[in-house]
């Protein structure tokens, strides 16, 4: 399962389709028809994906960080940043939003000790700089290290 990576490469700006319940010809068609590349551990689907023409990359690293490097360099991708992150639940869109325009709830604690709000324009999810964007800057400074 490559749900982790999927909700980081989100993070990392990329466009991201996940569903571990579609069959693998599904996934194909919605790989050719969106122009997209599939991700997979798995050899079989990779073989028949090629056979397809769809582009397509074959994680062969163990750990998320060497999958997340092979990806980058199969991809020639040279730096990851959250600059343009999507929606990591959804795959939407992140706009900057204010904080009276926060339509979920949250944490009091949180509105009142950050600036700088970002919503999902699909799930209207909300993100802030939290302990888990700095584990990802943490996470990009290692990858940007290795690529
Ligand atoms: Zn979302």
């Amino acid at each position: 399962m490559l749900g982790t990576i999927a909700k980081k490469l989100r993070m990392f700006g990329f466009n991201c389709k996940y569903d571990s319940s579609i069959d693998d010809d599904c996934l194909m068609l919605i790989a050719k028809k969106e122009n997209r590349i599939i991700i997979t551990k798995d050899s079989k689907l990779a073989i028949n994906a090629i056979r397809h023409n769809i582009a397509t990359i074959t994680l062969q690293a163990a750990t998320e960080k060497g999958q997340l490097i092979e990806i980058a360099k199969k991809i020639n991708y040279k730096k990851f940043t959250l600059e343009h992150s999507r929606c990591s639940i959804c795959n939407g869109v992140i706009n900057i939003t204010s904080k009276d325009q926060l339509t979920q709830k949250i944490p009091l604690r949180i509105v009142e000790s950050m600036e700088k709000f970002w919503q999902c324009d699909r799930c209207a999810h909300i993100y802030w700089i939290g302990s888990h964007i700095i584990n990802m800057e943490r996470l990009i400074a290692e990858l940007n290290n290795e690529l």
